[in-house]
């Protein structure tokens, strides 16, 4: 047999459905914080994947979990045990004082397991989400996403859905009814455009909750597995979700997504109700499994202080108005364009994101060192100048 080896096509020819606005740009090879074009040109990644790549591309621990779990076991599907997922829930359990997991592949996934263990568990329908939220694509997801732009050429989506308006309690309290199964928030929010919940304001949803017998759901996608400084971002406010929802960084890299509920939450799910074909895939669960084994109190202290140097670092600089955010999940606020910026990033070497219309994303690898974010903040003043 003849193996014809495809040429890849130009990216304005692309086979790809044109869902992403994608920048020209592709990548070969990843280390640490540097990617590689095929041309060899090395960027500094201050993105990683959209925070998921916390321990840098191709981090020793994953890398060898992940290929050790390859030369073993593959698949075998939920019909059976595999030992990464329980030796992953374990280790989810015990960072969280106590928690059952399921596993899927994405956070879009994670999200429409809370949503279905919420209605489970209370048998309301009601959602209440926040404005400016992002949750995910799927149609669940999506429907609880207060994000009408994102929503709007999809309608009419899920039913009893209600958004209040972030830090804003008589909002949320006005949004709270007795049919009201689900509170749910990201502890920052993180596609919205980078914006830090109070802590009065979660432990406010988490009175109401209480009081009408919803269950309170934190989605903690983006801000889990360490990237605020802590495990998870709502260590950092004192207060416990029933359940919770991780992915990006999970796995660092591999495709991941956890829906985690708290032992002393409301029963919900059982045999029958939910499921995932590729959910705990034995090689993601082991790689994840190291990730969690590196993300020690002493790790986690670099963040914070990492983060911190890095927010120093941006205020300082012209035209960004506020900096936000915790730990390597920053935000800056921009008096201009930044799609803008992040093209004259790129091709200065540095990789940024975009948050909301007018934030700057900057979600490093976790593993970044202090010379690397003084690298960065100096082709940032660059092209801000
Ligand atoms: N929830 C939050 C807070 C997110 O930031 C994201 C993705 O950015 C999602 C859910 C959706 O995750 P995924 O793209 O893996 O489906």
């Amino acid at each position: 047999m003849t193996v014809t080896r495809l040429r890849l096509a130009p990216v304005t020819h692309s086979p790809v459905l044109p869902v992403y606005a994608r920048q020209d740009l592709t990548f070969v090879r990843g280390e640490g914080t540097t990617l590689y074009d095929a041309r060899g040109r090395a960027y500094l990644d201050f993105l990683a994947g959209i925070a998921v790549v916390g321990l840098g591309h191709c981090h020793p621990a994953p890398l060898a979990a992940a290929h050790a779990q390859l030369d073993r076991l593959w698949h075998t599907s939920n019909l059976y045990w595999t030992e990464p997922m329980v030796e992953l829930a374990q280790r989810l359990s015990l960072r969280a004082g106590g928690a059952r997991a399921f596993f899927c592949n994405s956070g879009a996934e994670a999200v429409e397991a809370g949503l279905k263990y919420a209605r489970k568990a209370t048998g309301k329908p009601g959602v209440v989400a926040l404005s400016g939220s992002f949750h995910g694509r799927t149609t669940g997801a999506l429907s609880v996403t207060g994000q009408p732009g994102k929503r709007e050429a999809f309608e009419p989506m899920l039913p009893h859905v209600l958004f209040a308006e972030p830090n804003d309690l008589p909002s949320l309290e006005a949004a709270i009814s007795a049919e009201t199964g689900c509170i749910l928030l990201e502890p920052i929010q993180g596609e919205g455009g980078v914006h830090v919940l109070d802590a009065a304001f979660v432990a406010a949803a988490r009175r109401l909750a209480d009081e009408t017998g919803a269950v309170l759901l934190f989605d903690e996608v983006q801000t889990g597995v360490g990237r605020t400084g802590a495990f998870f971002a709502h260590e950092h406010v004192g207060v416990r979700p029933d359940a919770l929802m991780l992915a990006k960084g999970l796995a660092n890299g591999l495709p991941i997504g956890c829906l985690l509920v708290f032992d002393d939450a409301p029963e919900g799910l059982v045999a029958g109700d939910h499921a995932s074909t590729f959910g705990g895939n034995p090689v993601a669960c082991a790689a994840a499994s190291a990730v969690c084994d590196e993300l020690t109190d002493e790790f986690l202290a670099t963040v914070t202080t990492n983060g911190l140097v890095l927010a120093e670092g941006l205020a300082a600089l012209p035209g960004i108005r506020e900096v936000r955010g915790a730990g390597l999940m920053l935000g800056a606020e921009l008096d201009r364009q930044p799609a803008d910026v992040v093209d004259a990033c790129a091709q200065r070497g540095l990789l940024v994101g975009t948050a909301g219309a007018d934030v700057l994303r900057l979600t490093p690898p976790l593993i970044v060192t202090t010379a690397e974010i003084e690298q960065a903040v100096v082709v940032l003043e660059e092209v801000l100048a």
